[in-house]
Formats: structure tokens, sequence, C-alpha cells
């Protein structure tokens, strides 16, 4: 009975651990074309690369779990995923204020990786892998540095976009 159980969390574990894999190869994707896509914000655009390392790491933090685990990510996974971070920055940049809906999505985004993180450490905990939950937490705590640097810096967006749109300068990125 009890080992069963045990079967079914570490599963369920390793299928949580390849989502998170697609979702920060999505992340690597969204945040590498934001950075490129900015000519006027160049704090932002330092911070936003900054991220895409940690994102690098993270993907290959839990990329090692999966092999401790057995097991490794899942290609159909990473692709679409990958396929909706492209879709999205796409979208955005049809948008007047790409800068603005970029940081609101991004500050969602961040808080999507967030809980994910919290469900992945718990689902860790209860598979009996403490060392997998130590590595996600690390993640976390990346994911709320940024989420937090977001929100802090949107008013300086908002500035300067606004700045910018009344001297007729280009001010979406
Ligand atoms: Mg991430
Ligand atoms: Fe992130």
């Amino acid at each position: 009975m009890f080992v069963q159980s045990a079967n079914v969390a570490r599963d369920y574990l390793i299928d949580c651990l390849r989502d998170a894999h697609a979702m920060e190869t999505q992340a690597v994707a969204l945040t590498t074309t934001q950075a490129d896509r900015l000519k006027h914000y160049p704090d932002l655009e330092q911070r936003i690369r900054v991220h895409v390392r940690e994102t690098e790491g993270q993907r290959d933090r839990l990329e090692q779990c999966l092999e401790t685990l057995g097991s490794g990510p899942s290609t159909v996974k990473d692709t679409a995923m990958k396929l909706a971070g492209n879709l999205q920055t796409a979208f955005h940049a049809m948008t007047e204020d790409e800068v603005i809906k970029n940081s609101l999505a991004s500050y969602a985004f961040e808080h999507f990786e967030i809980a994910c993180y919290h469900a992945l450490i718990e689902t860790a905990k209860i598979a009996n892998e403490p060392e997998i939950a130590a590595i996600c937490a690390q993640n976390l705590a990346e994911e709320e540095a940024m989420a937090a640097w977001i929100m802090e810096h949107l008013p300086d967006a908002l500035q300067t976009y606004l700045a910018r749109s009344t001297a007729d300068l280009e001010a979406k990125r």
C-alpha cells in the first residue's frame, strides 16, 4: 500500500518536473525575445538578460532532477511550450504599449512559475525526495526575486513610456 502510493507520487513528480522543464523552455524563448526587442529601457533589458541566464540554469537543474529519477525532459512538451512563448511575444509586439504589456505578462508568468515550484516542492516532499525539493526551492527564489523586480520597476517603465510618447518618440520598446 505504502510502496504503491510512493510510486504514484514519484511518477507524478517526474510529470511535474517535465512540465516545469517545458515551462522554463518557454521562459527562455519569452525572455530572450523580450530583451532583444527592447531599445529604450536599458535597466529592464539588463534585468531580463540576467533572468535569461538564471532561467537556463533553472532548466539545467530540472534536467538534473529528472536524471536523478532516471528520466529526462519531454521534447514534445518543450517544443509546444517554446511555440507558445514565441506566439506571446509576437502578439505583444503588435501592441502600442508592448513594453508595458510584456511587463504585466511577465509578472503573471513569474507568479505561475512561483505556484508551480510551490507545488513541485510539496510533491517532492511527499515522494520523499528532499534534495529535489531543495533544488526547486532555488528556482523558486529566483522567480520571486524577478517578480518583485518587475513590479518595483513598473513605475519607471510607465514614466519612460509616457514621457517618450509625449515627446513623439518611439516608446513601445
Ligand atoms: Mg523560471
Ligand atoms: Fe522566471
